[in-house]
């Protein structure tokens, strides 16, 4: 059987940004989008990993995928990762503590 697995990206959000010039044109056309990288399985999301914010200017094309500015920054904490992401953790979580507790209670009270 093959198990479908890997990384993917989800955009979280994009804002248009008419106060910060574009590195290379100097226009403020530009376009931030915060995008979170999340490891799944089977198509269920297990858990997120690193968030980025890429920079688009519509004038000129620029286009730069790992901003590090303020504003970046700002994005980011605007931006938080979504719960569902963690999915597969909660999941594997609860099954754990079922497990658990079903052994911990046979122990307890078989005897
Ligand atoms: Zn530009």
């Amino acid at each position: 059987m093959l198990i479908n697995f890997g990384k993917t990206e989800k955009l979280l959000n994009y804002y248009e940004d008419q106060f910060t010039p574009c590195d290379q044109c100097g226009e403020t056309e530009v376009t931030y989008r915060i995008v979170q990288n999340y490891f799944y399985v089977l198509n269920i999301p297990i858990l997120p990993e690193e968030k980025f914010t890429s920079m688009n200017c519509t004038n000129c094309g620029y286009n730069h995928s790992k901003v590090m500015s303020e504003n970046a920054k700002m994005y980011e904490k605007l931006s938080p990762t979504p719960i569902y992401l963690y999915t597969g953790s909660i999941i594997l979580a609860i099954t754990f503590l079922l497990f658990l507790g079903m052994s911990l209670y046979t122990a307890l009270f078989s005897s």
